[in-house]
């Protein structure tokens, strides 16, 4: 793994627990993470795994991740030092802002504001990268990135560049239907005029609501499952369940939103399973409800 290091000249950090590196501090270590500084410098490094047959993991801001206490065996790949962003006029006369992968979300929709650009509103406050956002398709407010993004320039599977105009690609509930393995480098979005200081003021908003809504002061991963199609939102159903408060380890299902599972006390990654597991039963025996996962749980690479 070193020898990656010294090839591609890029920092590498061996053995970081990823607990420092995800929303959740929780998370045994990764074997190597790799910042890729540019564009180049990610495609050298993906190349490079993927010729040597190397387990890897990309990482945006790691705030919709449950990582093994295990770590990972392999190379994870954030995007974190990827946060160019610009502003230019397309031919068609229309104002994109475009961001690169690693560019924080709430970075990007504070620069939109004081900008004059509005659309991204409902989303301030979600803590994702614009590359993690954009394959989660994040949204909150009723209204989601996909409402708003024009166009993605990806690298696909076989290391080459490609931009994907909108209609090119499809989104759904917390998912972007890329291309398979293809990574986020740039998301271009397309908002509307408006001053700059209303926008401000909706922002500040929008940050009531969150503040109201969430649990803060302890690590965690924002809502854990996605809401069921019938209407009843996953919160009010796992509370109407009777799991809000409910302990395991050092993990417990939120007094305030109980679609979050905190990590109050140096929890491990089993201590949140054991509660999804018991939330899921109990939805499932309880309601007749199959609940889905929002978080991604990520396992040890081989
Ligand atoms: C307090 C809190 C509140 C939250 N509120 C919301 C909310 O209101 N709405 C909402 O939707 N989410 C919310 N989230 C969840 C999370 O912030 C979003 O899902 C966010 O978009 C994930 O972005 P990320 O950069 O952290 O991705 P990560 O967690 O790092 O990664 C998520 C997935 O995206 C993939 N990925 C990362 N970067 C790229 C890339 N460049 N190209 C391709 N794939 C990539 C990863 O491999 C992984 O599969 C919240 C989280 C927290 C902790």
């Amino acid at each position: 793994m070193k020898i990656i290091g010294s090839f591609l000249e890029e920092p590498l950090a061996l053995g970081v627990p990823l607990k420092r590196l995800t929303s959740y501090r929780i998370g045994g270590p990764a074997d190597v993470v790799a910042f890729p500084r540019d564009t180049k410098a990610l495609t050298s490094i993906l190349r490079f795994v993927k010729q040597e047959g190397i387990s890897h993991f990309l990482l945006g801001n790691g705030t919709n991740l449950l990582f093994d206490d295990q770590g990972f065996r392999g190379l994870i790949i954030a995007t974190t030092r990827m946060k160019k962003f610009s502003v230019c006029k397309e031919p068609s006369g229309a104002t994109l802002l475009t961001a690169q992968a690693g560019m924080p979300l709430s970075l990007l929709v504070w620069r939109a504001a004081r900008l004059g650009f509005s659309g991204m509103e409902p989303l301030w406050g979600i803590p994702g990268s614009v590359g993690g956002s954009v394959a989660c398709n994040a949204g909150a407010g009723g209204s989601s990135l996909c409402d708003i993004v024009s166009k993605i320039t990806i690298l696909n599977i076989h290391g080459e560049e490609t931009e994907l105009e909108k209609g090119a690609f499809s989104f759904g509930y917390r998912f972007c239907d890329l291309p398979p393995e293809s990574v986020v480098l740039k998301t271009s979005f397309q908002l509307d005029r408006k001053n700059p200081d209303e926008i401000l003021k909706t922002l500040e908003n929008f940050r009531n609501i969150r503040r109201l809504s969430q649990p803060r002061g302890f690590p965690s991963c924002g809502c854990v499952f996605k809401n069921s199609s019938n209407g009843l939102a996953a919160g009010e159903l796992i509370e109407r369940l009777g799991f809000k408060g409910v302990i395991e380890g050092g993990a417990q299902v939120s007094n305030v939103h109980a679609n979050f599972i905190i990590n109050r006390n140096k929890a491990k990654a089993r201590d949140v399973l054991v509660l999804i597991e018991k939330i899921v039963e109990s939805a499932q025996n309880r309601a007749g409800i199959k609940l889905e996962l929002e978080i991604k749980v990520v396992t040890s690479g081989k």
